[in-house]
C-alpha cells in the first residue's frame, strides 16, 4: 500500500482509542489489489513488534486471531520423525520456530483495516496504483508556505499531497520512483525462493508445523491454521537456471510448473511430495505466491517529503521472521516522529506543522536505524545454508545436531536463560500520541 497525506493544520494516524490527535489530516490508502489483500500464509511477532502491536491497542483482537500451533516435527526425506521443537507460550525469554504470536497474514490486515476504516479523514482506494511522483522544491522554510508531492495514478488521476508514505512491499514502485539520484535498487537477494499456497486437508494431518529438507538444496514445511486445509511452503536454493528463470519471469502457471520441477522426478515417491505438488493445482492454491527472499538495504529511506516503510524501506528477509514487526514497530516511530515535530515542535518554532515533515522524516529514520540493523545484520549466507543444505549427508549431519538440541532440550534452556533475543533497542514513547484526556 502506498499512504498519501493531505495534511490539514495536523496529523492523525493509526487506532482510534491510541492515536487520537486534536486535528486530524486527510489520510489516503492506495492498493493495488482490486480488494483487500488479505492472503499469505503465517507472520510472527517477535520483540519490539508485539511491543508496537500492544501500544496500537490491538491487542485483544489480535489475540483473537493467534493460531495455535503446539511446535515443529522435522522429518526427513522418509516421513521419519528427526526431533520436535515445542513452541514457548510463556511471554517470557526467546521464542522458538513456533511463536506466541503466530497471525495469519491475512486475519492481522484485516484487523489493521477494522481499526482504521471508519476513522474521519481515513480512505481507502482499491485497486490502484501510484504511477509518478513529483516533489515540489521546498519554498521558504517556515514560511507556512507548503511544498506538496504531486503524485500521478495509474488511471490518469493526480493529487498532491504533503507526504507520501511507500508501503508496497519489498518490490516497492515507490522506492524506484522516488530518489532522484539515480542510485540502484539495493535489494539484496539471499540465495533462495520459497512459494506459499494452500492444499485440501489430508487424513494424518496435526496442528503441528512439519519441516522435512531434500537433498539440492529444497525443504517442504507445512503448517495447519485450520482444520480444513494444509498451508504448504516450499523451498528452493539451488541454481539450476532455467528453474529461476520460470521463477522470476513465468507466468503464474510457468512458476507453479518450475516447483514441480524443483522437486520431481527424484523426490516424487518421497511421503507427501506427490500430494503437495498435486495440491498446486486444488481450488485452495488459487493464494499462491513465489517470491525471492531478499533485503533492502537502502543509505536512507526518505527523500523530501516521500519515504518508505516496512519490507519498501528496509524488509529483512522472512527468514529473520522479524519483517512484520519491524513494519509495525516502523510505523509507530513513523507516527511519533510526525506527531512530536509537527506538533509541538512546530508550535514553538513557531513554523507551519507541515514545515516540519522533513525533520520528522530525519527523525524516523535516525530512531529507527539501529532497530533495522540489528535485525538485518544476521550472518544471513549461514543462515540460509543451514537451511538448505546441499547433500544428504550434511542433512543427515544438521538433524543429528537438531535431535541433539532437542534431546538436551537446549531451546528451553535459552528461552529459560536467554535474556532474550530482541538486542539494546526499545520501542520509543511517544506521548504526543496519547489521546488528550477527555474534559
Ligand atoms: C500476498 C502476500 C503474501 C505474503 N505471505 C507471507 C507469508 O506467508 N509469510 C511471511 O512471513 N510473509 C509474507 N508476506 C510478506 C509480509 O507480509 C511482509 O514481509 C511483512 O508483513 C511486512 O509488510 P509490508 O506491509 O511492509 O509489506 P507487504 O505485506 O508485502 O504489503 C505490501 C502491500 O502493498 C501492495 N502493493 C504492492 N505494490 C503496490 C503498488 N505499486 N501500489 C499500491 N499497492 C501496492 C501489496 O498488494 C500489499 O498489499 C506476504 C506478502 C504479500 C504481499
Amino acid at each position: 500500500m502506498a499512504v498519501v497525506q493531505d495534511g490539514k493544520k495536523c496529523l492523525g494516524f493509526g487506532h482510534p482509542r491510541t492515536f487520537l490527535f486534536a486535528e486530524r489530516c486527510a489520510i489516503t490508502i492506495v492498493e493495488r489489489h482490486p480488494a483487500l489483500r488479505n492472503t499469505g500464509q503465517q507472520i510472527d511477532l517477535r520483540g519490539q513488534g508485539i511491543d508496537a502491536m500492544r501500544t496500537l491497542g490491538i491487542e485483544p483482537a489480535v489475540r483473537a486471531i493467534v493460531v495455535n500451533e503446539p511446535g515443529v516435527r522435522i522429518l526427513n526425506a522418509a516421513g521419519r520423525l528427526q526431533a520436535y521443537f515445542g513452541s514457548n507460550k510463556t511471554g517470557k525469554g526467546a521464542q522458538a520456530f513456533s511463536a506466541e504470536w503466530e497471525i495469519m497474514r491475512g486475519d492481522l490486515c484485516k484487523v489493521l483495516y477494522d481499526a482504521t476504516v471508519g476513522l474521519d479523514g481515513v480512505r481507502y482506494v482499491f485497486g490502484k496504483t501510484v504511477e509518478g511522483i513529483e516533489q515540489q522544491s521546498e519554498r521558504g522554510g517556515g514560511s507556512g508556505k507548503r511544498a506538496p508531492v504531486r503524485v500521478t495514478f495509474s488511471d490518469g488521476g493526480v493529487g498532491e499531497y504533503d507526504l507520501v508514505v511507500g508501503c508496497d512491499g519489498v518490490g516497492s514502485r515507490v522506492r524506484r520512483r522516488m530518489f532522484t539520484d539515480g542510485r540502484e535498487d539495493k535489494v539484496v537477494p539471499v540465495g533462495m525462493w520459497n512459494a506459499y499456497y494452500t492444499v485440501p486437508p489430508a487424513e494424518g494431518d496435526t496442528d503441528d508445523a512439519t519441516w522435512t529438507h531434500y537433498p539440492g538444496r529444497r525443504y517442504i514445511m507445512t503448517r495447519r491454521d485450520r482444520p480444513d486445509c494444509r498451508r504448504v511452503y516450499l523451498g528452493y536454493g539451488g541454481d539450476d537456471a532455467e528453474i529461476l528463470r520460470r521463477f522470476k519471469h513465468g507466468t503464474l502457471e510457468e512458476q507453479k510448473q518450475a516447483w514441480r520441477d524443483v522437486f520431481s522426478p527424484d523426490m516424487l515417491d518421497a511421503p507427501q511430495v506427490r500430494r503437495f505438488l498435486d495440491g498446486l493445482d486444488s481450488p485452495e492454491a488459487d493464494d499462491f505466491y513465489s517470491v525471492e527472499f531478499a533485503q533492502v538495504k537502502l543509505d536512507n529511506w526518505s527523500e523530501g517529503r516521500v519515504t518508505l516503510l516496512g519490507d519498501a524501506g528496509y524488509c529483512p528477509a522472512p527468514i529473520t521472521g522479524m519483517g512484520t514487526s519491524l513494519a509495525l514497530a516502523g510505523a509507530y516511530v513513523l507516527a511519533g516522529e510526525i506527531a512530536r515535530a509537527c506538533g509541538k515542535q512546530a508550535q514553538e518554532e513557531r513554523v507551519n506543522p507541515w514545515d516540519n515533515i522533513p525533520a520528522a522524516l530525519a527523525a524516523y529514520e535516525t530512531t529507527l536505524r539501529p532497530f533495522v540493523q540489528f535485525v538485518q545484520d544476521v550472518p544471513i549466507q549461514r543462515i540460509v545454508g543451514l537451511m538448505l543444505p546441499q547433500s544428504a549427508w550434511a542433512i543427515g549431519l544438521l538433524h543429528w545436531v537438531i535431535w541433539l538440541c532437542a534431546v538436551l532440550r537446549l531451546d528451553k534452556l535459552y528461552a529459560r536463560f536467554g535474556s532474550d533475543d530482541r538486542g539494546p533497542w526499545k520501542l520509543p514513547h511517544y506521548p504526543e500520541l496519547t489521546p488528550p484526556k477527555q474534559a
